[in-house]
């Protein structure tokens, strides 16, 4: 097993008990470092998803409070900032989908989320070109061209289908590609706030979300990459 391997496997399976993970595990120094930065979030994942969603406006923002205070206080790594990012990024979208942008939700907390934590491009992924290569190629996509400098790539879900989170690095922060090929949209949509803005394109397998802060051209960035990828 190559480091590469190694580090899919993590991604998706870090428990895995096979003989060539943990052979691997026990002789290669640097994917012991990535392995324990991978149970680290692995864990504090854990205790974001164990946080209750809030119901009502007023327990949204204890919600909020609550993760800054956590954050602040524990200086998490930037990986997990992402992790949590993605997973209130992907609920935000989701009820973006179907909630008129007028009511205040759980995208707030999201958008909110995602414009602090513009740190995430200081430490980039190793492997996530080589991710995001093998996610796309998954799904069937072929990356042609670069689609930008990706310094993050990993699953997620959205509702019941799977997806791919990417983050790519823009000139004015990081900018958001979620992949979604059970969501279809029959049009493209915007939506914006004060700190960022994105869009929701069709594609030919589901949709596109693209979300960057408002300096970003997302139209360029997404035609950029509707040139740069190719469904096969
Ligand atoms: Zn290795």
């Amino acid at each position: 097993m190559n480091c590469l391997e190694f580090r899919r496997v993590c991604q998706t399976d870090p428990y895995s008990r096979g003989k060539r993970f943990q052979e691997h595990l026990h002789s290669c120094s640097q994917c012991k470092i990535y392995f324990n930065d991978v149970m680290h979030f692995e864990r504090d994942l854990n205790e974001a998803f164990s946080i209750p969603i809030p119901e009502d406006l007023e327990s949204r923002i204890v919600l909020r409070q609550s993760i800054e205070a956590d954050v602040s206080s524990r200086q998490r790594n930037w990986l997990f900032f992402a992790i949590v990012a993605t997973f209130v990024l992907v609920v935000g979208l989701t009820l973006l989908i179907f909630k008129p942008l007028s009511e205040p939700g759980l995208e707030q907390i999201a958008l909110d989320f995602y414009n602090r934590n513009n740190s995430v491009l200081a430490v980039s992924q190793p492997t996530a070109v080589e991710s995001a290569r093998l996610l796309l190629s998954e799904n069937g996509i072929t990356m042609k061209n670069n689609i930008g400098k990706i310094v993050y790539a990993n699953r997620c879900y959205i509702r019941e289908g799977k997806g791919i989170h990417l983050v790519i690095a823009g000139t004015n922060g990081p900018v958001t590609l979620v992949y979604m090929p059970e969501e279809s949209v029959d049009k493209k949509m915007l939506f914006a706030n004060k700190y960022s803005h994105g869009i929701i394109a069709p594609c030919p397998r589901g949709s596109i979300a693209i979300i960057a802060s408002p300096e970003e051209d997302i139209e360029k960035i997404k035609s950029h990459i509707f040139k740069s990828i190719k469904w096969v």
